[in-house]
């Protein structure tokens, strides 16, 4: 496989820092990393040691954690998708830091594709992550700061949505 896989749910994950650059051995595959993963594993202890992106790809993690049993994020969804691609969100997403709990976008069985935070300019520049913030700030009753707003958008890109990370 490919040492820096693709993640369609979360497509900016490597400039995200989700990953670093490493030759230590993954816990997994035992080959060196290349991008040996960088946020938490949900999972029962111990933590498998280094972890690489292959791996969080063809989730390989399951053999590192006991039971088999992990997420990659911790978070709930808002519409409940197929099993398949929960499993695909959970165990082979790359995870990236919030402050709580938070609620992954579904629309139609699919989950969105993370973009990022309110903050990022890039993102914030888009009319359309502008107005996903503008109605998440009408449903808080309130506004918003950008930079607690988790952006998504749907796979095939024609929808965006923000969704709260609460301090
Ligand atoms: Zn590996």
């Amino acid at each position: 496989m490919n040492d820096k896989p693709h993640f369609r749910f979360h497509p900016d994950a490597y400039e995200h820092q989700c990953f670093e650059e490493s030759d230590e051995p993954c816990a997994a595959c035992g080959r060196p990393c290349v991008w040996k993963y960088t946020n938490h594993i949900y999972a029962l202890p111990p933590e498998p040691t280094a972890i690489c992106a292959r791996c969080i790809a063809d989730g390989s993690v399951a053999k590192t954690v006991p039971e088999g049993d992990y997420s990659l994020h911790d978070c709930s969804f808002d519409e409940e998708p197929s099993d398949a691609l929960a499993a695909e969100v959970e165990q082979r997403t790359p995870g990236f830091s919030t402050y709580n709990p938070f609620v992954w976008p579904v629309r139609d069985g699919a989950p969105l594709a993370f973009l990022g935070f309110g903050e990022d300019d890039n993102l914030l520049r888009l009319p359309q992550v502008q107005a996903a913030i503008a109605v998440l700030a009408e449903e808080m009753g309130g506004g918003v700061a950008p930079n607690y707003a988790m952006i998504f958008r749907t796979l095939e890109g024609d929808e965006y949505v923000a969704t709260l990370d609460l301090d």
